[in-house]
Formats: C-alpha cells, sequence, structure tokens
C-alpha cells in the first residue's frame, strides 16, 4: 500500500501521546507544555545518563524522529519502566515503519531499565497498518481545533497535564 510519509509523518513521542491518551496527545501538539519530572518518570523517558549512555548515540532522521541507538541490524530504544508498554512499543514500530519507508530495514528493542529486561519487536504487514491508521488519526486529532472529550485513565493522576485537565472541567 503506498502511504505518503512525507505528509503523515510526526515525531514520535506523539504516537507515544496517541496510546497514552489522545487528550494528552492534543495538548502537547498544541505546544501547551506542562511536562514535568513525574509525568517524564510515567512516560519512560526519563533514564539516569549513569544507567544508560545515551546521549552520545541519539540519532536524528530527517530532523523528525529522535533514536536513541541505531546499530548494525536494530533500533534500540531505553525506557526506564515498562509502566506503559503498549505506547512504548508503537513509539519503536513506528521508528521501524519510518525507517522502512526510506530504505532501511531494522528490526526493534526495548531495554526497561528498571526491570532489567529487553523485548525485541519486528514489523508485520498488520503493524505497518496499524502505524498508518494511527499517522492519519494522529493528524487528525492535532488538526482540531477542540481537544478530545476528557476520559479518566488510571494514570491521570500522574500526568503532567492533570490540573490543566480537571481545573479546566470543574470549571465547566
Ligand atoms: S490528565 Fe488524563 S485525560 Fe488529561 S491529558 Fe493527562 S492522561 Fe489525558
Amino acid at each position: 500500500m503506498e502511504f505518503e510519509l512525507e505528509k503523515f509523518k510526526t515525531q514520535g513521542v506523539k504516537v507515544n501521546y496517541y496510546y497514552v491518551c489522545k487528550r494528552k496527545l492534543w495538548l502537547f501538539s498544541k505546544g501547551i507544555a506542562m511536562e514535568d519530572t513525574s509525568d517524564r518518570v510515567l512516560s519512560g523517558k526519563l533514564v539516569h545518563e549513569d544507567s544508560y549512555q545515551r546521549k552520545d548515540k541519539e540519532v536524528l532522521i530527517d530532523d523528525i524522529i529522535k533514536l536513541d541507538i541505531l546499530d548494525k541490524d536494530y533500533v534500540r530504544e531505553v525506557k526506564i519502566s515498562s509502566k506503559l508498554t503498549e505506547p512504548d512499543r508503537m513509539q519503536l514500530y513506528y521508528y521501524l515503519f519510518y525507517l522502512k519507508q526510506i530504505g532501511i530495514n531494522k528490526k526493534g528493542s526495548i531495554n526497561y531499565v528498571k526491570e532489567k529486561k529487553i523485548e525485541e519487536v519486528e514489523l508485520t504487514s498488520e503493524i505497518e497498518d496499524m502505524i498508518i491508521h494511527t499517522l492519519i488519526d494522529i493528524k487528525k486529532i492535532t488538526y482540531d481545533s477542540n481537544p478530545p472529550k476528557l476520559k479518566i485513565l488510571p494514570y491521570c493522576r500522574k500526568c503532567a497535564y492533570y490540573e490543566f485537565c480537571f481545573v479546566k472541567e470543574d470549571d465547566e
């Protein structure tokens, strides 16, 4: 299936947020920055430099996707914990999909530092279709002038946008 990557490409974090919370994706896409330490911990992005020397190895592709590590066969992502495995996995699938679209075939691995476990992932045609659907939907959501309706999720209290969502909703 021909897919116009140029039209739908986005940052990996947006794919991650799409699977965490579509409202969070919208808020982030509008530049509403409320990220704090607790949220970065929740989304697994904060990894202590002592536990993994990621900074030196980060690879930026097309000024839009930032890979923790790219080696001969793998894209390797590093996450602090496996609290949100689906968003982490989908973000990595997106990276594999993106690379494939530009002619680079890789497998993926996620290193969960806290649990000391490594998960391996590989693209399939079903996953590619899911990524295409996700990218189309991300575009739709982020172009909308209103945020998706508030849905209470188990991790809302730990989300950087908690006050924004709940204070605002209480006022309505
Ligand atoms: S507080 Fe809950 S509903 Fe609001 S953006 Fe965060 S996860 Fe989504």
